[in-house]
């Protein structure tokens, strides 16, 4: 019997009945591992068989329907290759044709005519008719006098894996619903703050199996009220966590007070090729100011790419070690922090500051050596990925901690590495982003910070031209990538996947890579994405970097921070698929240096799909972040599904703050009342919904005592 949360956290799904081995490690592939993440793998949309439709009614945009009919006629293979079997089939309203493809022989011997079948398939029309027919139809074998059943809600279609079929699926999922449904989750969230009057376990319920539309027009899970019941609880529970952050933030320990050095400051900026902007400067004074208190400071600096954030957060990172702090730079991408690497090393080297990379991909050996200088306080500015919060790093004077692309952090990470500054003392954060966000979702995101932005980009930089151009134009953009990259032009071609999808026509950028090699054999070509492991990535960027390679293919593993100034053609291919705020990243990546700069975005968006037009036009002619991410939120409206989880917030588990903005300032308020009237429901929600945060809140009480007695 399951009575809380954290039962149902506790119960493996190998434990559910009729999950065996195979398909429990599937479902762990799947990220799923327990009953409590298998409730919350929602379906991507549904089918409809709730009801039967008559073949008279058939047009050819009737989507996806269930017929019950009779066999007519088996007309036989015919295709090119005799691969398609077509079967023409009647009810009492009409006949129609379906056709299967890749059937076995044998298969065809079940047509006996007259024979009552029950199909779903979708409708299309014939290519040589135009009339409304079924394609390649599930079909269910019927007796004569069998009544026929139709399902009382939508029938879910899951994310998968190989090997784990979808009525298998659905049949665990449907186990563990079960399970609730006699035990339903402990009810949280107070009755007057919750507008849905629906409980936690019929809303998931009910995402999963939702009742149809009165007029049968399909639904995604994302517009379901039941749906929106989940994400505003979990956005209540993460306004929480900000609020109590704030909270332990400003009662805290005495951080180091740092006094300005000016002629350090000055020093460094004579040493650089150019001026910093006005307001780099500007941004620069605001961190000051905090550094010169003992308060710990928790700041934000908000900048369009290529403002130049690197060089403000390397300013402080100077003041810091100068007045006797270690530094630290946290990274997303083992790539960006080598990059990171390379330029602090060089700009700080006259200034003997002594900078340290730590990744997950250094040996053993040499880690020892690496966590040895971290702890006698040799290393001075410690640069690097998620590695640097693990649990055997011990800093010896951790005083300010800074966070590149801080979107792609959870909120635990961020309490990880802050706590690794020395018992009794806090360090300063500094946290830096470039995804543009209005200000209104800005506040709700990171009201623990205080907000700097650097609101002006480096001059001399030319708007990076952006074209819209139709996937069809492949040919033509390829031979003009070949013109100008013969003369030493550097571009990259970003595309979503890695390999081609089942059932996907978006090409993969290992296909553009074969592609484009096999059509510009005399250029170097690149390949770039995630599963390839941390050497080999380095090695393409690194000759990436330094003009080897002419042109790189990538998935958006890129998308951050990679900063190759020579890059100058930005290629995205199939950019329908991907968010503003991905594609405004991405074009980021050029523009960086003074030659003019291109975006192509090559797209398939259905010309009658206006909001997919809108979107496309928007990037075409805008290359402000912040214009660009308010417009977009602007079109959000019903049936907009795309949200920022693209874009690397990895936070939630069901909420997205773009896609869910307006439901934000409520669950704020909500959030207030009970951090204000009901402290214990609001620890409970957060132990839901983001349990991390409260370990690392914990471990941070007890004073890092783990680093500290080893
Ligand atoms: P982002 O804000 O996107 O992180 P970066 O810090 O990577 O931007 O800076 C982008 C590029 O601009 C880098 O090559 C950097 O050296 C350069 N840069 C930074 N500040 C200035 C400046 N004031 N003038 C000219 N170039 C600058
Ligand atoms: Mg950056």
């Amino acid at each position: 019997m399951i009575t809380s949360d954290a039962q149902i956290k506790n119960i493996d799904v190998s434990n559910l009945k009729g999950v065996g081995p195979k398909i429990s490690s599937s479902l762990n592939r799947l990220k799923i591992f327990s009953l409590f993440d298998l409730i919350f793998h929602f379906p991507f949309r549904y089918q409809d068989r709730t009801y039967i439709s008559k073949v008279s009614d058939l047009t050819t945009d009737s989507g996806s329907v269930l017929l019950c009919l009779k066999v007519k006629a088996v007309e036989g293979f015919v295709g090119s290759r005799g691969k398609v079997l077509k079967i023409l089939f009647a009810d009492d309203t009409g006949i129609i044709e379906a056709s299967f493809f890749n059937t076995y022989a044998t298969f065809v011997h079940n047509f006996t005519s007259g024979r009552r079948v029950l199909a779903y398939g979708s409708i299309k029309p014939d290519y040589m008719t135009g009339r409304p027919s079924l394609v390649h139809p599930e079909i269910t074998f019927l007796q004569t006098n069998e009544t026929v059943t139709t399902e009382e809600f939508l029938t879910p279609i899951y994310s998968s894996t190989e090997g784990l079929g979808q009525a298998i699926l659905r049949k665990t999922i449907k186990t563990a619903l079960d399970l609730i449904q006699k035990a339903p989750l402990p009810e949280i969230l107070p009755k007057n703050l919750n507008p849905y009057g629906m409980s936690l376990s019929d809303a998931i319920k009910g995402v999963h199996y939702p009742h149809p539309q009165s007029d049968h027009t399909p639904i995604v899970p994302q517009k379901l009220t039941s749906f929106e019941r989940i994400c505003y609880e979990e956005l209540i529970a993460y306004q929480l966590c900000l609020l109590l952050l704030k909270v332990s933030n400003s009662s805290h320990k005495a951080a180091l007070s740092v006094a300005f050095d000016s002629k350090l400051s000055d020093d460094f900026l004579h040493s650089l090729p150019f001026k910093p902007t006005l307001a780099q400067l500007k941004v620069f004074n605001e961190i000051l100011e905090d550094l010169n208190k003992d308060i710990p400071m928790a700041r934000l600096v908000h900048g369009d790419v290529g403002s130049g954030k690197t060089l403000v957060a390397i300013m402080s990172a100077l003041q810091v070690i100068k007045a006797g702090g270690q530094c630290v730079l946290l990274s997303p991408t083992d790539i960006l922090a080598r990059q990171h690497f390379a330029k602090c090393s060089s700009l700080l080297k006259e200034f003997n500051v002594n900078c340290l990379l730590l990744t997950a991909s250094e040996r053993k050996s040499d880690r020892l050596n690496l966590l040895k200088a971290i702890s006698d306080g040799s290393a001075q500015f410690i640069i690097g990925t998620h590695a640097v919060f693990q649990d055997d790093v011990i800093y010896k004077h951790l005083a300010l901690v800074i966070i590149d692309e801080q979107h792609r952090f959870g909120i635990e990470q961020r309490i990880a590495l802050l706590n690794k500054a020395p018992q009794g003392t806090s360090a300063h954060q500094l946290v830096m982003t470039a995804t543009p966000i209005p200000r209104t979702l800005q506040l709700a995101l990171y009201s623990d910070l205080e907000v700097s932005t650097i609101d002006e980009l480096p001059p001399g930089r030319c708007p990076v031209i952006t074209a819209l151009i139709q996937m069809s134009r492949k040919d033509d953009v390829i031979a003009r990538l070949n013109a100008v990259c013969s003369r030493g032009t550097q571009a990259y071609w970003v595309c979503p996947h890695i390999e081609e999808g089942e059932n996907d026509d978006v090409a993969s950028a290992k296909s553009i890579y074969e592609e484009i090699s096999h059509k510009l054999p005399h250029l170097k070509i690149g390949l770039l994405h995630g599963q390839m492991n941390a050497k080999q990535k380095n090695m393409v960027m690194e000759d990436f970097a330094a003009g080897k390679i002419s042109i790189l293919a990538a998935t958006t593993i890129i998308e951050v921070g990679v900063d190759v100034p020579n890059a100058t053609i930005m290629i995205i291919n199939n950019a329908e698929r991907l968010g503003l705020a991905q594609l405004h990243q991405l074009r980021g990546r050029v523009g960086r240096g003074s030659a003019q700069s291109y975006c192509l975005l090559l797209h398939n968006a259905d010309p009658e799909n206006q909001i997919a037009q809108k979107r496309l036009q928007i990037m075409r002619t805008s290359n402000d972040g912040f214009k660009i991410a308010t417009e977009d939120l602007a079109l959000r409206g019903p049936g907009e599904i795309i949200g920022t989880k693209q874009a690397g917030f990895d936070t939630f588990k069901v909420a997205d703050v773009t896609r869910d903005h307006r439901l934000i300032e409520s669950a704020r308020n909500s959030a207030l009342y009970l951090k204000e009237n009901g402290i214990k429901t609001a620890e409970e929600l957060i132990r839901r919904w983001f349990p991390q945060y409260l370990t690392a809140r914990d471990n941070k009480k007890d004073g890092n005592s783990v680093s500290q007695s080893s």
